[in-house]
């Protein structure tokens, strides 16, 4: 299971959980380690997607460094029930240098999925063959446009043509490799600025991908990015509970472990990994509260979760 605010699936078991009593029966207990960790690797984009709250940004730019990279990784491949790894956060991790080093030790030490979101204007052959030589198992493509303009209009400073280039050659460096992986998921945002067309992306990329490698194109919908944009209504009254805190832990470049990647600014801290393990932070009384609290529909003192639009859906 691969968290991500925009995907169907994720939706889809969210909309399970809605009712405290049920879900809290369900979800007393949880694992000794989150079963997805996200590690940002840094918070640095070189684009300004219409859909991104990066100009709300306040935290220091940075990359983590490969220490304490390893130290994470070390501690929850230490389990024999490993968390699934993202290796990405609120920026373009393919700016990070370290990159293919990092899957790499994150593979070597037993990690069985390791996964990425990134915007491809980066993902040139060089880096591409790298990628895949490493190990990576599962790539999300951001692609919110259809033709220059309306590439050009939602992801702001990117360039349509090496963008899609980078995509199409990618597919034919993975056959040539004769690797398996990573698969690849092309994903689409219909809205204003790209013209909604949902019709043209699916033509423009159908046969592009390789369904036998499990390639596949992912519609999905803006979301509000816990309060950094506004595009679904949110009431006062909260309707669903958020099951983030029982599966996954964000940890920011910097170290700082927080509730979720929607947390952007890394207000709502549930830790640190350069001062206590991963384990310590997951079972700690800061999380153990968090969950207590979202059980409760009781999001008070945590602004970001207060506009996120996963909780005020019916
Ligand atoms: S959506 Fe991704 S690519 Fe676009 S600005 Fe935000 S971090 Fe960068
Ligand atoms: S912002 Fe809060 S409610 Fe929204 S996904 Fe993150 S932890 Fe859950």
């Amino acid at each position: 299971m691969i968290f991500n605010a925009r995907d169907k699936i994720t939706r889809g078991l969210l909309s399970l959980a809605r009712n405290p009593l049920p879900f809290n029966l369900y979800f007393r207990h949880h694992f000794p380690l989150p079963s997805v960790i996200l590690i940002e690797n840094t918070n640095c984009c070189n684009a300004r997607c219409v859909m991104c709250p990066r100009e709300k940004l306040t935290r220091k730019p940075g990359f983590m460094d490969f220490e304490l990279f390893e130290k994470i990784i070390r501690e929850v491949s230490e389990t024999r029930r490993k968390p699934i790894v993202h290796l990405h956060g609120f920026g373009e991790p393919l700016l990070d240098k370290l990159l293919p080093e990092r899957i790499k030790l994150a593979k070597a030490l037993g990690i069985k999925h390791t996964y990425l979101v990134t915007n491809a204007s980066l993902l040139f052959p060089e880096t591409a063959k790298k990628i895949i030589d490493a190990g990576l198992d599962e790539m999300k493509i951001s692609f919110y446009g259809t033709d220059d303009e309306s590439y050009r209009r939602t992801m702001r400073g990117l360039d349509f043509s090496v963008s899609l280039s980078n995509v199409r050659e990618f597919v034919k460096l993975r056959k040539s490799m004769n690797k398996k992986r990573p698969k690849l998921i092309l994903q689409y945002l219909p809205q204003k600025t790209n013209g909604a067309a949902t019709k043209e992306f699916k033509s423009m990329w159908r046969s592009a991908l390789d369904k036998r490698m499990g390639d596949c194109l992912n519609i999905s919908s803006p979301d509000n990015f816990g309060g950094g944009r506004a595009y679904n209504p949110v009431g006062e009254k909260i309707a669903s509970v958020c099951f983030y805190p029982w599966s996954a832990l964000s940890v920011l470049w910097n170290g700082k472990a927080v509730t979720c990647c929607m947390d952007y600014n890394g207000d709502q801290e549930v830790g640190n990994v350069n001062l206590h393990s991963v384990k310590e932070i997951w079972n700690g009384s800061e999380m153990s509260d968090i969950r207590k609290n979202f059980g409760r529909l009781d999001y008070g003192g945590f602004p970001t979760c207060q506009y996120c639009d996963w909780v005020h859906r019916q």
